[in-house]
Order: structure tokens, then sequence, then C-alpha cells
């Protein structure tokens, strides 16, 4: 069958990721998670001092960004991709409260949007991929052959966060963790570049009240829907 691009974009914590990530396992696709590479840039930045307060310092940044090597590997125990920064594995640590609460400003960022995407539209070059973020269908590739907008409620994206970090284990409260879901919808939604927004031919999912095995099921007909076309 004809290797395609899939697009996945929408709001934080609506379940993008595990959507993709289930789908690019069925399809034997590549999955990448774009929104791991924001945070591996912030996590980067927080820990080598480049946060003045909340804010980055973009000239500091910018001249750091050629030494930032972001890639994935694939963990044999999970089946699935980890995150490496500059060869060290920061899987867990890119999702902790402190780089959410970062991410959003340094994903704002022109020089740092301009880096990633350029990385991104070479792991798509051969096709067979799926790719999720908030740019993906708009401006990492506007020519992808299926394009899904995915949301969901704050309260319930918020609610799915704490549970997902709770059972990792890890901090959560979940007045703090809807803050930060809402305050993220803004900033994507408000920033100069490539602001969230759903692509023109993208479809529009809203799984608030979807399992996740319907939502799977909703995903794979769209798929071969578009693959009887191709
Ligand atoms: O998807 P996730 O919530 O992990 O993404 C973290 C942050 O990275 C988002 O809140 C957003 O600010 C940014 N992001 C982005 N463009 C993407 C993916 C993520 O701006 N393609």
């Amino acid at each position: 069958m004809k290797k395609i691009t899939i697009a996945i974009d929408g709001f934080s914590s609506c379940g993008k990721s595990t959507m993709a990530k289930d789908l690019a396992k069925e399809i034997g696709y590549i999955y990448i998670d774009s929104g791991a590479m924001y945070r591996a840039v912030t996590l980067y930045a927080l820990e080598n001092g480049l946060f003045e307060g909340n804010e980055p310092n973009a000239d500091r940044l910018e001249k750091e960004m050629p030494h930032i090597h972001i890639t994935f590997r694939i963990n044999p125990a999970t089946g699935r991709p980890d995150t490496y920064l500059n060869g060290v594995n920061v899987e867990n640590r890119i999702r902790n409260m402190e780089v959410s609460a970062h991410v959003s400003p340094i994903a704002a960022l022109p020089f740092v949007r301009q880096a990633l995407v350029a990385q991104q539209q070479e792991m798509g070059r051969e096709k067979g991929i799926v790719m999720d973020g908030r740019d993906i269908g708009t401006t990492v590739f506007p020519d992808a052959e299926l394009k899904i907008f995915v949301t969901a409620s704050p309260e319930i994206r918020a609610q799915r966060r704490y549970d997902e970090l709770k059972n990792k284990g890890q901090e959560a409260d979940y007045e703090n963790i809807l803050e930060n879901v809402k305050q993220r919808d803004y900033i994507d939604q408000h920033r100069e570049v490539s602001p969230l927004r759903r692509a023109d031919d993208a479809l529009l999912l809203d799984n608030s009240h979807l399992s996740i095995a319907q939502q799977k099921e909703w995903l794979l007909q769209a798929y071969y829907r578009i693959c009887e076309k191709a």
C-alpha cells in the first residue's frame, strides 16, 4: 500500500500522542512526537540557566541551538520511541510540570521553530510517518494526505494529564494542571509564528467522550478511507 503522511494536531493533553503512537504501531509507520522536541529544548534551557524568571534568554539560547541534538530511539521495554537530548534519555524528565510550565514561550521563538520544523520535515521525507503537534498539518506537512485536529474540554484534558502523572508516581495537583492547560492553549493559539489552528482540510475529532478503543476505530477508518483514494 502506498505510504502517506499523517498529521495530528490539537490542544495539549488531548490524547494526541496516545492515538498517534497506537496508529503508527498498527499500520507500521514511524511515530514522531514533535512536542517532545520543544520540551527537550526547554529542558536544555532550564538546565543550562537560560531562563530569567519565566522568560527564556533568547539571544543566549539562539547561540546554543547548534549544540542541542534531539533524537528518538525505540525503547525495547515499551516498544515506543524515547526522546534523547545530546545522547541522554530525557523521556521522563521532559514530561514534568516544570518543563510544561516553561515550554510555550520556548515554542514561540521563531529560531527554535525554524530549527525543529526543518528536522521534522527531514524525518518525514520518505512518508510513512505519523507526527503529532500543533502545526504539523499547517506548517510542517501542509501536503499531508491525512490531517486530524483533536480537541476535548480543558477539564477533561487536565484530568487525563493528572492521571498520567499519578500513574508514573509523579507529583500532581489538578488545579495547577488545569491552569497550565488553559495557559498553554492561550499561548499556543495566539503566538505569532505558526499558531495552533485547524488546517482547512483537517478532520475534526472531539474525543471528550470517546474511549481509547472508539477513538482508535475512528482513526483507522479515516486512514483506510484516505488509502482507498490515494
Ligand atoms: O504536545 P505537548 O503538550 O507535549 O507539547 C508541548 C508544547 O510544545 C506545547 O504546549 C506547545 O507550546 C509546543 N508545541 C508546538 N508545536 C508543536 C508541538 C508542540 O509549539 N508542533
